[in-house]
């Protein structure tokens, strides 16, 4: 079947912004990107709205939308004890609900790619029932020796087949994602490098995002030392920095997605780039969390025009962040790296654009199915009609989206060719999703929210 989509511009991101374009779908791929020839009866013309690829979500936890605005205003370390302790009040059902509302939610915002951490392993179902494309990391943790590291990894290896079976036929890769230095052991990190090379899984790792864990590896000090002394948790700082730790750990290479790199240097970058890592960029979730502001120039090799930058746009959770809107999210990082180096030229629009579709692709690995609108990707794709009062007037596209749009001017989201939301079905957001029924979901995440409302404000031991 062949679909034509027109609208008042088309933005490939490989090529300039198409003024009245179109694009043509058949078998669930683009079949072609051009201008609007004149009207054909089964065209469908989404107005004065912005045809573009899906947005490319390239750090997420949907696991965790449940917990939006449970855990505020705590510095870092004491915010992760108290996600820890949230997450222990919350069964399988009700992390089946919080991820498939925030894959609802992601599909409405007009993402259509993902690149999602998962302890629970929800989030795997909650993308396949959103139809969502991406990689789905299942979540290891393991500072201490309460569990022998075999123990780990033969639970591990039968999750990852387990979840690799429930994927078969769907656009969505399995991973594994150790979680953090201070929550993986070295050891273990070691034996999921061995593994990850194996099984070619690709990883994923937050990494360099707070002081927190910069002190805890330099000098073995800090909030998260005290709580190891606390807890009778061995550790040896290795005196070096996050990048150089997780490569002596055999854990960076290219098939390894890092996340959030506030704190890193030169010397780091040299070793990410030899390794051939890639980033997820998680502004809001830095700011709001107090860690700070990445240095993009550093992450994306802006400075160096040899460099192809894998760096994706991420929200990271909303606990974190509140929303999964990466308009807002585009819209931050431009400001924040432009307050900080206080150069308007330290983050286009259009470079932002790139970020957050072809960018978080290519950190994904994704980029010859994704993150562009060319013949032959598949058919993942979004519209954006700016609102009525500010989205108006539009001169350039790359500036309206960036400055101006919401996730909630999202009109209509595209994946492989299925439209999976179309705001013209309904004023009701239940009404939008012609593969879902949003009532039940929302329901049992009421059930989910009210246990965790009865033990608010899962206040820790750590307060800094
Ligand atoms: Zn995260």
């Amino acid at each position: 079947m062949t679909l034509r989509l027109r609208a008042q511009w088309v933005l490939p991101i490989t090529g300039p912004p198409i003024g009245n374009g179109e694009v043509v779908v058949e078998a669930g791929r683009i079949a072609a990107v051009r201008p609007a020839p004149p009207a054909v009866p089964d065209a469908r013309d989404l107005g004065n709205a912005i045809l573009m690829p899906g947005l490319v979500n390239a750090h997420t936890h949907l696991d965790y939308t449940v917990m939006r605005g449970a855990l505020e205003d705590r510095p870092f370390f004491a915010w992760v004890r108290a996600l820890v302790a949230c997450k222990t009040v919350l069964d399988p059902e009700d992390w089946l609900a919080s991820a498939t509302f925030g894959a609802a939610e992601a599909v409405a915002g007009g993402i259509t790619t993902v690149g999602d951490c998962t302890d629970s392993g929800a989030a795997l179902h909650a993308a396949i029932a959103l139809g969502l494309s991406g990689v789905i990391y299942q979540e290891v943790f393991g500072i201490d020796e309460s569990r022998t590291v075999d123990a780990i990894m033969t639970e591990l290896r039968g999750k990852v087949e387990r979840m690799q079976s429930d994927a078969t036929g769907t656009a969505l890769t399995i991973g594994i994602s150790p979680h953090a230095p201070y929550t993986v052991r070295p050891a273990l990190f070691r034996a999921l490098a061995d593994y990850a090379r194996g099984a070619q899984l690709p990883l994923c790792i937050h990494a360099a995002e707070s002081r927190a864990e910069q002190e805890l590896l330099q000098a073995g000090a800090g909030p998260i030392a005290r709580m190891f002394a606390r807890r009778g948790i061995a550790w040896q700082a290795p005196g070096v920095s996050t990048i150089a730790y997780l490569d002596a750990q055999g854990v960076l290479g290219p098939h390894t997605l890092l996340v959030h790199g506030v704190q890193v240097t030169e010397a780091d970058r040299a070793l990410w780039r030899e390794r051939g890592a890639a980033w997820a960029h998680c502004p809001k979730s830095n700011a709001k969390l107090g860690n700070g502001v990445a240095p993009l120039t550093l992450l994306a090799g802006r400075d160096d025009p040899t460099d192809c930058p894998r760096v994706g746009l991420g929200s990271d959770s909303v606990a974190s962040n509140n929303t999964m809107d990466l308009f807002e999210e585009m819209r931050v990082a431009v400001l924040l790296q432009r307050a900080v180096q206080q150069d308007v030229g330290a983050l286009t629009a259009r470079e932002i654009v790139e970020m957050a579709t072809l960018g978080g692709a290519r950190a994904l690995g994704m980029d010859a199915q994704a993150g562009s609108l060319e013949p032959g990707k598949r058919a993942d794709l979004c519209a954006v009609c700016p609102g009525a009062l500010h989205g108006v007037p539009v001169y350039d596209p790359y500036s309206t989206l960036v400055y101006t749009a919401r996730a909630s001017d999202v009109m209509l989201t595209m994946i492989g060719g299925e439209i999976r939301y179309d705001a013209t079905r309904g004023n009701r957001i239940e009404d939008r999703f012609p593969h879902l029924d949003l009532r039940p979901i929302r329901r049992r995440l009421d059930v989910a929210a009210r246990k965790i409302r009865a033990r608010y404000p899962f206040d820790t031991e750590v307060t800094s």
